[in-house]
């Protein structure tokens, strides 16, 4: 009798438990699909160049790279399928538009959540950018840019206007006389845009030019400078 209570007993618990720990298992089943970390190499890394220009104009970057994808012949699943030799997934050429934030700098990360390689159980890695600014205009430190600005001998002596082309539009800018190769016109707020708002400054690097083509007239004078 005793016994039986007992069974009894332990069957009544044995099934109030194992209600409870059905739903214990399911709660750790979902706490442990979070909690575990995703897999690093799960993650791509490239580099992406832009230009100055792709900076300022906000407009979204088309990015193209190989990604593991699951394999559409076996659905993933693999086997004897000889399109992803079985492993169910496949490298595929991807292209995807990435909108970078306005003050980003050279060096930085930018992580685009979903867009890394994808395992067999569903979960999807990151895909890291980092930027590399490679512009032929401008040289970049932070939000303030360099550009070079050439100059002929007699407009460098004499100083001079200029009309010149800035991420901002066109400008003139008036060089004084005397101005030396090398010396810079700080142009402010003609950059990049700054964290914290406003934009960074472009230097005007003055760079003397000495005109391919100059006439016998021209030479002649230059002997008469050289002569006094
Ligand atoms: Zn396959």
């Amino acid at each position: 009798m005793m016994g039986a209570g007992t069974r009894s007993q332990r069957m009544n618990f044995g099934g109030f438990d194992f209600g409870g720990n059905q739903g214990q298992r399911t709660t750790s089943r979902r706490r442990t699909s979070q909690q575990q970390p995703k897999p690093e190499d799960l993650d791509i890394t490239m580099t992406l160049n832009v230009t100055v220009k792709d900076i300022f104009d906000q407009k979204p970057i088309t990015v193209k790279f190989n990604n593991m994808e699951r394999c559409t012949k076996c659905s993933g699943n693999g086997g004897y399928c000889s399109e992803c030799g079985g492993t169910g997934f496949k490298s595929e050429p991807k292209s995807i538009k990435v909108k970078l934030p306005p003050n980003i700098t050279e060096g930085q990360k930018v992580r685009i959540k979903g867009e890394g390689k994808s395992d067999s159980y569903g979960r999807k890695g990151d895909l890291y950018l980092i930027v590399n600014i490679k512009d032929k205009e401008y040289e970049v430190n932070g939000s303030d840019l360099t550009k070079e600005i050439e100059i002929t001998p007699p407009e460098a002596v004499l100083g001079t206007k200029k009309e010149i082309e800035t991420l901002h539009g066109k400008i003139s800018i008036k060089i004084p006389p005397k101005t030396s190769s090398g010396q810079s016109l700080r142009l402010k707020e003609l950059g990049l845009p700054k964290k914290g708002g406003g934009y960074g400054n472009l230097n005007a690097k003055i760079k003397i030019v000495i005109p391919k083509n100059l006439s016998d007239r021209q030479i002649e004078l230059y002997k008469k400078i050289a002569e006094l």
